[in-house]
């Protein structure tokens, strides 16, 4: 059964949303109105790059950009970090904007298909509850062996 995530909620609302084709997330991001860096999150209380103080209640200050960035390095996890998370996973740390790197979850099988440098995309991941989905990230190309 295929679920429609688009009746569902996102995990964290804040940071990210689904996209119009229904399977990859936007980014929710803050644009300094001084420096015109983007922070992530949006709520972040000031500007990663230039300090200056954001109103995170002015929504002309946030931005939603296609989820993804460059993959900077990766570990395979064999313990569940959160109950339900399967093991093992892999972590990586992610560059989704210009300064700004997060770490995620990259849906693959295991790290063969990973390479440092590497274009991921976020995508929505349908969560055990049925009603809400998180983040992943998947290669944005299909990897050749
Ligand atoms: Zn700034």
């Amino acid at each position: 059964m295929t679920q429609d995530l688009t009746s569902m909620m996102p995990q964290r609302p804040s940071l990210y949303r689904l996209a119009a084709d229904g399977r990859s997330l936007d980014f929710l991001f803050a644009q300094c109105p001084a420096c015109h860096a983007l922070s992530f999150p949006a709520n972040a209380p000031g500007c990663m790059h230039c300090g200056h103080a954001i109103d995170a209640t002015d929504t002309a200050t946030q931005v939603a950009r296609p989820g993804g960035g460059t993959l900077l390095e990766y570990v395979t996890l064999h313990v569940p970090l959160v109950p339900g998370m399967p093991a093992p996973s892999i972590a990586g740390d992610i560059r989704i904007a210009e300064q700004v790197v997060e770490e995620g979850v990259v849906a693959v099988a295991d790290e063969s298909a990973l390479r440092p440098g590497m274009a991921l995309r976020a995508v929505a991941v349908p969560l055990a509850s049925g009603d809400s989905y998180g983040c992943a990230f998947v290669p944005t190309e299909e990897v050749v062996r």
